[in-house]
């Protein structure tokens, strides 16, 4: 209901019923686009509408009108259970945002947002195709809760991917502008703007956690667009934010989204973990920088092994991130450490012991002063070489 209420605050219709028929009989006026203001996916079919002007052919509701997004109406119609959702006059339908902006523009026998010259038509797909399979299936990391994000275990490396692909959509951007492929508005604009509402307004929640590599504090507040952009998508991006009607029209209505999403504090679970560390530095951290020797036995991406100073058995090793992200011990551990954790109990760990000749071994980490804790940056020992007794003490 609170999508429905979002929708009528913008203005966006929403009939009492709206079940598709199928057989065409009774047809509606227009078609029915399942879909609500904050999803940058519907978003690009609305920028769509707007500007081939076909708004209205098509009515826009919230998928609430027939249950939600996992309702049975709604399932039967898409399989997929996501938005948008485009239902046709004769009750076929559509899903997938690109798939239902090319329908419509079919249809309709729209030229507009497919230009004829060759070069910009090409780019034009190659950066909804970029939008699609390496920008949206990791578009989650700014928002979701808990990883995975697509293929990434981490906020971290799939903001950082993130960051990369707008890079190469910066690469691919017509330098004169004002449009991504040059004067004329395409599908590539309606695909990529949304995404960028988000990338601009959310970016900056996750601020010293990867745009810059020495992860040095940011000057707040920072303007992730700025950060993050390169000068063509910069360009772009002002243009369409203060030059284009359209453009600030769906900007309006996914920022009314994101406003409510702020609003309901969706960003409290969020920026905890994974993505800013405030407690103290350790001698961990120095470890890490190279200011304090240590007897290193293992590293990977992830994580680093050294001996203990003080060792409790033959081999007693120390694995620890490498990136602390708050883990100062595991009792403030959450979802989004679990990729890093897996990896130094499954894959670090096991490394260490087979390195060091054990068969046998012990892996424990102390969380708390209670449990004799005394680095807050979280580790793990890996004992052994000697019969372990049990328990501990
Ligand atoms: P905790 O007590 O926090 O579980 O474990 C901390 C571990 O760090 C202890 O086993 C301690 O011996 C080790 N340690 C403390 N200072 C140093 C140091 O400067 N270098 C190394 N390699 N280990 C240290």
């Amino acid at each position: 209901m609170v999508v429905a209420m979002i929708a009528l605050s913008l203005g966006l219709a929403l009939p009492k019923t709206v079940a598709p028929s199928r057989t065409g009989s009774g047809a509606r006026m227009s078609a029915t686009l399942y879909d609500v203001p904050v999803s940058n996916h519907g978003a690009r079919v609305r920028l769509l509408l707007y500007k081939a002007g076909l708004e209205g052919h098509v009515n826009v509701v919230s998928p609430m009108e027939i249950g939600g997004l996992r309702s049975e109406q709604y399932l039967a119609l898409n399989p997929q259970g996501k938005m948008p959702l485009l239902v046709d006059e004769d009750g076929s339908v559509t899903w997938e945002a690109d798939a239902i902006c090319r329908h419509l523009l079919d249809k309709h026998a729209s030229d507009a947002l497919r230009p004829a010259d060759l070069r910009a038509r090409t780019t034009s797909e190659l950066l909804c195709r970029l939008h699609d399979a390496y920008l949206g299936p990791i578009q989650g990391c700014l928002y979701k809760p808990a990883p995975p994000f697509g293929r990434f275990g981490t906020r971290r490396e799939a903001l950082k991917e993130l960051v990369a692909q707008l890079a190469v959509a910066e690469s691919l951007c017509d330098a004169t502008g004002p449009y991504l492929t040059g004067a004329s508005f395409t599908l590539a604009d309606a695909t990529l703007f949304p995404t960028l509402v988000f990338v601009a307004h959310m970016l900056p929640k996750f601020d010293e956690s990867l745009v810059r590599a020495d992860d040095a504090p940011p000057a707040a507040p920072r303007d992730a667009a700025a950060e993050v952009l390169g000068p063509r998508l910069l360009a772009y991006w002002a243009h369409m934010t203060t030059k284009d009607a359209e453009g600030m029209r769906v900007r309006d209505e996914i920022m009314s989204g994101l406003n409510a999403w702020d609003a309901k504090g969706r960003w409290e679970p969020i920026a905890g973990a994974g993505a800013r560390d405030d407690a103290p530095g350790t001698l961990f951290d120095m470890i890490l920088a190279g200011d304090i020797p240590s007897d290193a036995v293992y590293e990977d991406d992830v994580c680093y092994g050294f001996r203990d100073i003080n060792p409790v058995a033959p081999t007693h090793v120390l694995l620890i991130p490498k990136k602390r992200d708050g883990l100062t011990q595991l009792g403030v551990a959450t979802a989004e450490h679990a990729a890093t954790l897996g990896h130094m109990m499954a894959v670090a760990a096991p490394a260490v012991a087979k390195a060091e000749g054990l068969a046998d071994f012990r892996v424990v980490t102390n969380s708390g002063e209670g449990a004799c804790q005394s680095v807050f940056y979280l580790h793990l020992h890996v004992i052994g070489g000697r019969p372990l007794s049990w328990p501990p003490g």
